[in-house]
């Protein structure tokens, strides 16, 4: 199974969220968004640097990117890119997950042209609402199966429910699946 994290990198909480990773041996995938990356490379270094794989996930979070011109869709996601690139030149940018799961078949085409799969979810906890580190924790063991992708946050709001709530599923998660970054490069 897979885990994701959106919306950062964040100072406050994607350190927070690789440090536990780290002491779990696993990794995962972060959907980062184009102005974050821009602002906090030396996050964006440390991600690739711990093995995790990097998911364009829009310059500044639009959710109705997909209704725009495949023009403007195609110069946000490669400026994205390019954010992420600025940080780690050799990194693949493999996937592309449409904020608020809007997709569009323009949006998927765009993110194709451009090299990158479309990433979206399987388990879906409802992290961004802060409903906190319990009921977090719960839903993410109850719903979890081989092949779940987990979608979580790192950013966006405060997210220490979802990093307390990250300590407390990963003991149970690494003992029934192997828990892994997707495939950096497609
Ligand atoms: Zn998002």
């Amino acid at each position: 199974m897979a885990l994701t994290f959106d919306d950062g990198p964040n100072p406050d909480y994607t350190p927070q969220v690789l440090a536990i990773l780290r002491e779990y041996h696993v990794t995962a995938t972060f959907c980062v968004v184009g102005q974050n990356a821009e602002a906090y490379p030396w996050l964006i270094q440390q991600i690739v640097a711990e093995g995790h794989t990097l998911c364009n996930h829009s310059w500044d979070h639009d959710m109705a990117l997909g209704s725009r011109s495949p023009a403007r869709i195609h110069s946000d996601l490669l400026r994205t890119n390019t954010a992420i690139q600025a940080a780690v030149p050799d990194a693949p940018i493999a996937w592309y997950r449409q904020p608020g799961g809007q997709w569009t078949r323009s949006v998927m085409a765009v993110a194709e042209n451009l090299g990158m799969a479309s990433l979206h979810w399987t388990v879906d906890p409802s992290d961004w609402r802060t409903p906190g580190a319990d009921r977090i924790t719960t839903r993410v063991l109850h719903d979890v199966q081989p092949g779940s992708i987990v979608l979580l946050h790192d950013a966006g709001g405060s997210r220490q429910g979802t990093v307390d709530a990250l300590r407390r599923v990963l003991p149970d998660l690494t003992s029934r699946f192997h828990v892994n970054a997707l495939p950096s490069a497609n």
